[in-house]
C-alpha cells in the first residue's frame, strides 16, 4: 500500500542485531498507523507478566502513512511503551522533525527490545543502522547531548530524540527530547529508553514518500494550507501560542490553581500568551510541515531569572509550573519549564507532583522532617528549581516526588488526594467546569490525558458538527457519553494517522489525504469504525494488565466543589456519566470490559477470547 515505507527498524539492545522487518500491512490496514498500529503491535509483542522496566519490553516510535509527506501538521510521530509512571499502555506524542526523518530515512517506525550492556546511541541514516557508544554523553542534559551527536555526525540537520539525567536516572516521570525541546512527554518513555541504556536516537534520511495519487494529494495539502492560513484558531496559536485563551478559561474556572483546589487564577494576566507576546516572546517554531508555529521562543534579560533565548512554555506547562503552583511571574515559569526539558522530565507531571507536595505541606500531613527542610510555600520558584534538580537525580525529598504523585500519596497513607488518574497526572483542563473532561480522564487508556479527546475544546464552542459531535453545555453531565465516546474514536483515527490536534481543516480532508496517499477508500464513518477499533484494543491492552472498572474514577479533589469561578459549584456525576457511557461503549458494566460482541463485531477476534475465553 502507498503511504507506507514498508518496513520497521527492529533493534536488539542485548544482542546487538540490528535487522529490517517488513511491515504487516493487514495491521496497517487495520490501525493505520501511529498508536494504532503501535498498540497492535505491542498486543503481540508484550509480555504481561513483566515488570514495564524489564529489558525485554519493546521501546516503540512509530509514524502514520502521511508522516513527512506535504500535508500540512502532518510531521508528527509517537513513542509507545507499557508505561513504568501506570503500568499499563502509554503513547507519548510529540511534534518536532524526527518523525519525518525516519521516513526519508525509510522507516515507518522503529522498535526496540533488550539492554545494551554501556550506554549507546541509535543512528539510523538512509536504511541503515547501527549502535554507537555512548558513555560520554551519559550524564549529559537533552541540550548537549543533542548538539554532541550532531556534531559528531557531521550534519546539522540530524534528529536527536534522547534522554537527559531523569531518564538515565529511570526517574518515572522522564521524557525524550528532540528538536531542542520537543518532548514526548508523557507516561515515563525516558524511563523506558534509560532501563535499556539508550541515551538518544539519531535519524537522517534523504527518500521519498511514496504517494498514490500525486496529484490530487499536492492539491489536497494546497488547500488544507490555504484553510489554516485563514483560520482564527490558527492565527491566535500563532501569535500567542498555546496559552492563548488562559484568561478566558481562568473566566470559566478551568485554570487549575493552587493543587487544583482553584479554578480561577489571579495572577493569570502574567502568564497568558498574550502577556508572552507583548512581554518575552523573541521567536516562534514550527514542527516539520506545520503552518501555524505554535512554538515560543523566548529572552530574559532582567529579573531574578535571565537567559538568552529559549523555548518558551506551552500552555500546560505554563499550568504546571506556573499556576498549580500560584507563580506569576512567566520569566520564572519559563526557567522552570527550560530546566525540565535539560533534565528530560515532563513538565505536566512534574508540576502537578510538586503541587501535591505543596499541598500536602500547606495542609500539615507532611512537614520539614519529610522534605529534607525545605519550606513548601506556594508561589516560591526557587524550591521548585531545588527540587526539579532533586528529582532529576533522585536525590533527597526528589526521589520520592520523582516516581509521581500516586507514590507520593502512597507513601504518606493519602492516595485519594493526589490528582492522577490510573498513575498519571491530570491535565490542566478542569472537569468541575467542563464535565466531559470527566469522562475523558476516567476512560482515557494512558490515565489523565487531554490528547485522546480534547472535548473540551467542543464545550466552549468548537463542535465537530460533521462527526457528529455538537456543542453542548459544559455544566450538563446527561448525554456525554455517546458524545464522548465518538470524540475519543475520532482522536484515535487523528492520533493513528497521526496529524496534530491543531489541524483544524474539515475532517473530511483527512480522510481524503489518507485515501489520496495510500489508495484507500475511507469515509468518515469508516475510519470512525477503525477509530473504534483501536479504542478497544487499547482498552482491551489494559484489561490484560490487570484494569478493572474500579480505575475508571476522578481523584477526590476534582469532586469536590469549588466556591469561587465559574464552575458555579458544578461537580461532574461521574456515575451517570460512565454509566451512559458503558453503554454506549457496549462496555460491561460490573468489569469494564468491552463486551465479547463489541470486540468481534470491530475485528478483535484474539482480544475477545484474551478478555471472555473461547467460545463463550
Ligand atoms: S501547531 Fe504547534 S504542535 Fe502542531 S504541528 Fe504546528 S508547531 Fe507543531
Amino acid at each position: 500500500m502507498d503511504g507506507y515505507m514498508g518496513k520497521l527498524l527492529a533493534v536488539d539492545l542485548s544482542s546487538g542485531e540490528i535487522q529490517d522487518e517488513l511491515l504487516n500491512m493487514e495491521y496497517a490496514h487495520q490501525f493505520i498507523g501511529g498508536s494504532g498500529l503501535a498498540a497492535r503491535y505491542l498486543y503481540d509483542l508484550l509480555d504481561p507478566g513483566l515488570e514495564p522496566l524489564h529489558p525485554a519490553n519493546p521501546l516503540l516510535f512509530v509514524t502514520g502513512p502521511l508522516t513527512g509527506t506535504r500535508a500540512p501538521l502532518y510531521g508528527r510521530h509517537v513513542v509507545c511503551a507499557r508505561s513504568p509512571l501506570t503500568g499499563i499502555w502509554n503513547e507519548s506524542h510529540a511534534g518536532g522533525f524526527v518523525g519525518a526523518e525516519l521516513r526519508f530515512a525509510g522507516y515507518d517506525g522503529i522498535i526496540i527490545r533488550g539492554r545494551s550492556p554501556k550506554p549507546v546511541c541509535l543512528w539510523v541514516q538512509d536504511g541503515k543502522a547501527e549502535l554507537r557508544d555512548a558513555g560520554h554523553l551519559w550524564g549529559k542534559d537533552t541540550f548537549e547531548t543533542q548538539a554532541i551527536v550532531k556534531e559528531e555526525l557531521g550534519d546539522p540537520r540530524v534528529r536527536v530524540a534522547c534522554i537527559g539525567p531523569a531518564g538515565e536516572n529511570q526517574v518515572l516521570l522522564a521524557n525524550i527530547i528532540h528538536d531542542h525541546a520537543r518532548a514526548a512527554g508523557r507516561g515515563g518513555m525516558g524511563a523506558v529508553m534509560g532501563s535499556k541504556n539508550l541515551k538518544a536516537v539519531a535519524v537522517r534520511g534523504h527518500g521519498r514518500i511514496p504517494v498514490a495519487d500525486e496529484e490530487r494529494f499536492k492539491e489536497l495539502a494546497r488547500q488544507v494550507i490555504e484553510i489554516l492560513k485563514d483560520d482564527f484558531m490558527s492565527d491566535m496559536l500563532h501569535e500567542t501560542g498555546t496559552a492563548c485563551a488562559m484568561e478566558q478559561l481562568s473566566y470559566l474556572g478551568s485554570l487549575p490553581s493552587r493543587y487544583y483546589t482553584q479554578g480561577v487564577f489571579e495572577g493569570v494576566e502574567t502568564l497568558s500568551g498574550g502577556f508572552m507576546a507583548d512581554t518575552i516572546l523573541t521567536g516562534t517554531s514550527a514542527c516539520y510541515g506545520c503552518v501555524v508555529g505554535c512554538g515560543r521562543k523566548v529572552t530574559v534579560s532582567e529579573g531574578r531569572y535571565t537567559f538568552p533565548e529559549i523555548d518558551g512554555p506551552e500552555y500546560e506547562t505554563i499550568c504546571g509550573l506556573g499556576t498549580t503552583l500560584l507563580i506569576d511571574d512567566l520569566a520564572a515559569v519559563s526557567w522552570l519549564g527550560h530546566l525540565c526539558d535539560g533534565y528530560g522530565m515532563d513538565t505536566m507531571s512534574a508540576g502537578s507532583t510538586i503541587g501535591f507536595a505543596h499541598y500536602l505541606f500547606q495542609e500539615g500531613i507532611i512537614g520539614p522532617q519529610d522534605t529534607g527542610g525545605l519550606t513548601l510555600q506556594w508561589g516560591d520558584p526557587d524550591t521548585v528549581v531545588e527540587l526539579l534538580g532533586q528529582m532529576a537525580h533522585k536525590k533527597g525529598f526528589g526521589a520520592l516526588l520523582s516516581e509521581g504523585s500516586r507514590r507520593l500519596g502512597q507513601r504518606f497513607g493519602v492516595e485519594e488526594l493526589a490528582v492522577q488518574v490510573k498513575g498519571l497526572e491530570v491535565a490542566y483542563h478542569d472537569p468541575r467546569a467542563l464535565s466531559a473532561m470527566a469522562l475523558v480522564y476516567s476512560t482515557s487508556p494512558i490515565g489523565a490525558s487531554h490528547n485522546h479527546s480534547d472535548m473540551y475544546w467542543v464545550e466552549v464552542g468548537r463542535s465537530l458538527e460533521e462527526m457528529g459531535i455538537p456543542f453542548t453545555d459544559r455544566l450538563e453531565d446527561a448525554g456525554k457519553g455517546p458524545l464522548v465516546a465518538r470524540h475519543q474514536d475520532w482522536r484515535s483515527v487523528t492520533n493513528a494517522l497521526i496529524v496534530c490536534a491543531f489541524n483544524n481543516a474539515p475532517a473530511q480532508y483527512h480522510a481524503d489525504l489518507l485515501n489520496a496517499a495510500t489508495g484507500r477508500q475511507e469515509t468518515l464513518d469508516s475510519l470512525l469504525h477503525i477509530g473504534e477499533r483501536i479504542w478497544n484494543l487499547k482498552r482491551a491492552f489494559n484489561h490484560r494488565l490487570g484494569l478493572t472498572r474500579a480505575d475508571d474514577k476522578l481523584p477526590q479533589l476534582l469532586l469536590q466543589p469549588l466556591s469561587e469561578g465559574g464552575t458555579q459549584g458544578h461537580v461532574p456525576d461521574l456515575e451517570l456519566m460512565l454509566r451512559e457511557y458503558y453503554e454506549a461503549r457496549d462496555w460491561d458494566p460490573d468489569t469494564g470490559k468491552p463486551s465479547r460482541e463489541k470486540l468481534l463485531s470491530l475485528g478483535l477476534e484474539e482480544m475477545a477470547g484474551d478478555l471472555w475465553g473461547l467460545g463463550q
